[in-house]
């Protein structure tokens, strides 16, 4: 007998059909013998709905009261799917965030779990009821209502499945696992059976959009087993465990971000203190920079590039443009039909080579490298958007990611 977490996307509850689907399968884990925790999303597009509500009234609303408006879309979801379990006779409760002691810190709109308060979850679970808690909201130190960022329900039912001791996090989703590449643009890409921690964060930071990464890191943190797999189709998913666990493969998967922008500041001096100019100031506009590229200095100049996501280049391009004075760029360039694509794979530590075969993989097929970037584990390259899944089957099929 174990406790299981199951979470369900949005997609996976949409309406009555889809939430006795769910019902259903709850209830298979929890006739089995097993403790069920259920956490939940808003239903379809909810949550998108809401936040047009609340322009249609301010266009500048506080954060905390986005809270309270969005928390609402979860609330919706755990009480229709509690009373259609019920219908199917079996003993239920639903919980919102604060009941079920989800403990977050103050920042409203992406607040982070700091502890998850158990005793109401386990006084539920040894009544022998299958508990359902709202994802993605939180109470603060205030008795705030909080929110964990979009696609933060991931999070909440890892944070769950932690504090609870959880033999298995079960993360439902409208895709069957996570594959070589995305199906949608690799006919043959393959699901994975397992996957590391570490793979999956990157991953899912490259653009895979399976899980939040936040979850991944918390999993990892917490040694939580994840489960990713499909809410519809009753097959085995892909397991996100330890690394030490998982065959080292060379690459797991190709992933492509078109939500990127490059800007470059052309001749700036090549003088110490330029990129902690320039970086520094975006910093302290919250801006994210990605890949970072400076040309070897000629003439006492140089370049400097680098990417952040497309809803940041015009913050990034404003902050830049007001201290140009100081910059000293001759011209500041930027464009947004840019693309990443990457390979992920922990065997790439120890195997050289590995870039080597993916440069001549697009090479071959005629595309242009404009930035390259590594970590132990990843290797990205920036390239024309209009290339980018042109670029992902070459890569998938370089590396014969169809025959894992
Ligand atoms: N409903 C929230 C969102 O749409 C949280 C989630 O789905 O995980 O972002
Ligand atoms: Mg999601």
């Amino acid at each position: 007998m174990s406790l299981i977490v199951q979470k369900f996307g949005g997609t996976s509850v949409a309406d009555a059909q889809r939430l006795e689907n769910v019902a259903r399968r709850v209830i298979e884990a929890y006739d089995d013998g097993n403790d069920v925790v259920v956490v939940v999303s808003a239903q379809g597009d909810t949550t998108d709905d809401l936040i047009e509500k609340a322009r249609e009234v301010n266009s500048k609303p506080s954060k905390r009261e986005m809270d309270v408006l969005l928390s609402a879309g979860e609330q919706i979801s755990m009480s229709l799917l509690a009373m259609t379990i019920e219908k199917l006779g079996r003993p239920v409760i639903s919980l919102t965030g604060w009941q079920a002691g989800m403990a977050t810190d103050g920042t409203y709109g992406a607040a982070r779990m700091k502890r998850v308060l158990t005793e109401r979850m386990e006084a539920e679970i040894d009544k022998k009821r299958i508990v359902i808690v709202a994802g993605f909201q939180g109470i603060n130190a205030v008795g705030d209502i909080t929110t964990l960022g979009r696609g933060g329900s991931d999070t909440s039912a890892v944070a769950i499945a932690a504090a609870l001791g959880a033999e298995l996090c079960q993360i439902f989703t409208d895709v069957t696992g996570v594959f070589t590449a995305d199906p949608r643009i690799v006919k043959d890409a393959v699901k994975l059976d397992d996957i590391s921690y570490d793979e999956m964060l990157e991953l899912a930071s490259l653009g895979a959009n399976v899980l939040h990464n936040r979850s991944v890191e918390m999993a990892k943190k917490y040694n939580v087993n994840m489960e990713v797999l499909s809410s519809m189709e009753k097959v085995p998913g892909t397991i996100v465990k330890e690394e030490n666990s998982v065959e080292k493969m060379l690459v797991r998967g190709v992933t492509r971000d078109n939500n990127v922008a490059r800007i470059s500041l052309v001749n700036v001096k090549d003088e110490p203190g330029k990129a902690f100019q320039v970086f520094s100031l975006l910093a302290k506009k919250k801006i994210n920079v990605d890949v970072i590229l400076q040309s070897v200095g000629r003439d006492d100049m140089k370049d400097i590039s680098f990417t952040v996501t497309e809803d940041n280049l015009q913050s990034a391009l404003d902050t830049l443009n007001e201290n140009n004075a100081a910059i000293g760029a001759s011209e500041i360039r930027h464009t947004e039909n840019i693309s990443k694509v990457s390979i992920v794979g922990a065997g790439m530590q120890s195997n050289p080579g590995v870039a080597s075969l993916m440069f001549e993989a697009l090479y071959d097929a005629g595309i242009n490298i404009q930035m390259i970037s590594t970590s132990e584990i990843k290797i990205s390259v920036l390239i024309e958007e209009k290339d980018a899944e042109k670029a992902v089957v070459a890569i998938h099929d370089k590396f014969h990611l169809s025959n894992v």
